[in-house]
């Protein structure tokens, strides 16, 4: 049976490449009906911090991403990485060393100077050290041969023993190392699939070598590339490897995220709109790319607005509602799930759609004019017809699309002006802008009362 995890460090918030990984590893467990485990790599105690931790889980929880087990943490495990340690010295795998940091630098440079790789030089491989001050443990890794393993998105690796050395399990602090945590809490939780970052592919001939020196079984690995900015770069912050909560913030809908994040290294023929439930079905380790994805904002915004199309009304509401609250206004919900739909087919991202419809929310006395568009469209020609059709507005009862379309033709009949002539002075009164939905729309969901009042007070 399938088991995955995810195992982000709390030194920083979950950004786009993380939420990927997450979401690779999450997709392989839905999919297979395993298991997908959360766990917290807090060991780095000087970066690591609750806030992210918390961060980090928000963020998981924003996204769907829903774990079975978890969230482990690290820091309180610290008794089961000893235990493994001892395994490992009483299995003769791995042995105490009493040689300082500088004498191992020393090692280094002499091999460096030589033209080798530089490592520790096994000097207290064979002295059968016991326990002591200042001592660490390390690893005895086989002199020859090689580590490999099938990579199931790069494929065959592998590693001359020679290149790597006995390296440390346990420092001299007593503290587990990295590679040796993260093999015990694999291996422990049964882990069978370890999806994560190609940044760690060179720990994991290592890793593997401590599964083999336990002679525990090894799980399948899949190092998922980079995402690269659109220079072709290390996605950074200038590029919008942001947290995942700054999507959220700037109106993006996790549906979005997701599809976006899957498509992000992951090709299913060229079908690019994908259900949670799809991509589940559809996904697999075999098609993620080989190579670094580049991260495009467009595409990202035009996957949000496909979202924001298809999400229906009443999921709507509560999402805009509160980046229209941010902007300081309480309307109601009735009133928004009015509004909301006149900029469903265009919005690119829930704050834009916000930002645009607050002149259905202000005051009619707080409406603000665009002082340039007053100027180029509230001429005395256009202001004389607006006059004619604010009276006869008046009369109308139902005051609704249909009514206001018939209205208007009649009088471009009577007139025999454009419709052009008067939108925009038209839309400019009511709006305060030059932008808006259709204006017909937009009037019946403003209302006789409140288009009158604008009108008339644009045309003074
Ligand atoms: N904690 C590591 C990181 O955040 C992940 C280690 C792993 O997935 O094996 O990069």
């Amino acid at each position: 049976n399938v088991i995955t995890r995810f195992a982000p460090s709390p030194t920083g918030y979950l950004h786009i490449g993380g939420a990927r990984t997450a979401l690779f590893s999450w997709l392989w467990a839905r999919k297979n009906k395993g298991k997908f485990i959360l766990r917290i790599e807090d060991t780095d105690k000087e970066r690591s911090t609750q806030e992210m931790t918390n961060a980090i889980l928000e963020a998981m929880d924003w996204l769907g991403l829903d774990y079975d087990l978890g969230p482990y943490f690290q820091s309180q495990r610290e008794k089961i990485y000893q235990e493994y340690i001892e395994k490992l010295l009483e299995k003769g795998a791995a042995y105490y060393c009493e040689c300082s940091p500088e004498e191992v630098e020393k090692m280094r440079e002499e091999a460096r100077a030589k033209g080798l790789k530089p490592k520790y030089n096994g000097k207290c491989r064979n002295k059968n050290l016991g326990p002591g001050k200042n001592r660490v443990v390390r690893l005895k890794v086989p002199l020859e041969g090689s580590t490999s393993f099938y990579d199931l998105v790069k494929g065959e690796i592998s590693v001359n023993n020679q290149e790597l050395d006995d390296f440390i399990l346990r420092r001299s602090d007593g503290t587990p190392t990295y590679n040796l945590a993260v093999v015990v809490d694999d291996l422990t939780m049964g882990i069978t699939h370890v999806i994560r970052g190609d940044d760690h592919i060179n720990n994991t001939p290592k890793q593997i070598l401590i599964y083999k020196a336990l002679e525990a079984p090894i799980p399948e690995f899949a190092h998922v590339p980079m995402i690269l900015g659109p220079d072709k770069k290390k996605l950074s912050k200038r590029h919008g490897a942001l947290s995942v909560m700054v999507y959220k913030e700037q109106g993006f809908l996790p549906e979005a995220i997701i599809n976006y994040l899957a498509r992000l290294g992951w090709a299913y023929g060229d079908q690019e709109i994908f259900s949670r439930e799809e991509l589940i079905e559809k996904f697999s380790l075999k098609n993620l790319n080989k190579s670094a994805s580049v991260f495009d904002i467009e595409k990202l915004l035009w996957l949000n607005s496909h979202y924001i199309k298809n999400t229906p009304i009443e999921k709507l509401v509560p999402l805009v509602k509160e980046f229209v609250y941010n902007l300081g206004y309480k309307p109601e919900d009735r009133y928004l799930a009015k509004i909301i739909p006149l900029y469903q087919p265009r919005a690119k991202t829930l704050k834009e759609m916000a930002e645009n419809l607050q002149f259905f929310l202000i005051e009619d006395n707080k409406l603000e004019y665009d002082l340039k568009a007053v100027k180029k469209f509230l001429t005395a020609d256009t202001k004389k017809h607006l006059n004619a059709l604010l009276n006869k507005m008046k009369s109308i009862k139902d005051f609704n699309q249909k009514e206001l379309e018939n209205l208007f033709q009649d009088y471009l009949q009577e007139t025999g002006i454009k419709f052009k002539l008067i939108a925009q002075p038209l839309r400019v009164s009511i709006t305060g802008q030059t932008f808006s939905p259709g204006l017909f729309e937009t009037m019946e969901v403003l209302g006789k009362e409140r288009v009158l009042t604008r009108l008339e007070k644009a045309l003074n």
